[in-house]
């Protein structure tokens, strides 16, 4: 899978995207995530990719033409349109299906993301296909929206995670929230690992997982 990321901060996407489950995913190449600077993609002597709101009103827009001939720049590359989503406040929520969504239906993305009052919505018009939020929140830019997209995508790419198990039990997975889990020690601070998770007992151990997955999902997400 590919994802491109069309950013004014790619460093700041870089240093969280090198490292961890993704940068080793990235190094083994089970996904090829790229950066691009829109600044690079001005065609005015200061960089300048924002200017002032028409219709009055406080900070700045980013304007359409260096978006645009960024996003050309990648779709000439890639010898075609991809799929666009503008990270958002008023797109459609990101949720696990979401993610299951995108992970099915494209090998290839490119994430917006806008700075600022937003984006001038004549650019968006012509290259946006999807308007994604990763909540009801307002945030400074889109890069942090880009990257739990990417990292909520990745990690379902087959190999990404290494034990494709583990994801199978996880929350949202099916209609459920995840058990909780123990480590060692024993006891910790007084409290012990639930026995049953001591037993040994393969069976009792997978119908306390799933009577505690039902407990969880009643009292934290009832709508479940
Ligand atoms: N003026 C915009 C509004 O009221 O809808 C908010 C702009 S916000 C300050 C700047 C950028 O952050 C947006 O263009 C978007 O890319 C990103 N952003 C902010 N909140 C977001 C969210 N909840 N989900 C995804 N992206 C978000």
């Amino acid at each position: 899978m590919r994802i491109d990321i069309m950013t004014l901060f790619p460093d700041a996407v870089e240093a969280m995207m090198g490292s961890s489950i993704i940068g080793r995913a990235r190094e083994r190449g089970f996904v090829t995530i790229q950066t691009h600077q829109i600044r690079d993609y001005t065609t005015n002597k200061q960089m300048q990719v924002d200017d002032y709101p028409y219709g009055g009103g406080r900070g700045a827009v980013m304007q359409a033409d260096p978006l645009y001939r960024c996003w050309q720049h990648i779709c000439d590359e890639a010898g075609g349109r991809v799929h666009t989503i503008y990270m958002s406040p008023c797109g459609r929520v990101l949720t696990q299906q979401v993610a299951r969504e995108l992970k099915a239906q494209y090998d290839h993305l490119i994430l917006v993301c806008g700075h600022y009052e937003g984006i001038d919505e004549r650019v968006l018009e012509e290259v946006v296909t999807d308007y994604i939020s990763i909540g009801d929140y307002v945030l400074t830019g889109g890069e942090l929206a880009a990257m739990v997209i990417v990292d909520a995508v990745a990690r379902l790419v087959p190999g990404v995670l290494g034990n494709e198990q583990s994801a199978l039990t996880e929350s949202f997975h099916g209609e459920l929230l995840e058990h909780p889990q123990y480590s060692r020690p024993d006891v910790w601070h007084g409290k012990k690992v639930p026995e049953v998770l001591l037993s040994g007992n393969q069976k009792h151990i997978d119908a306390w997982k799933k009577e505690q997955s039902i407990l969880r999902t009643k009292e934290r997400r009832p709508y479940l």
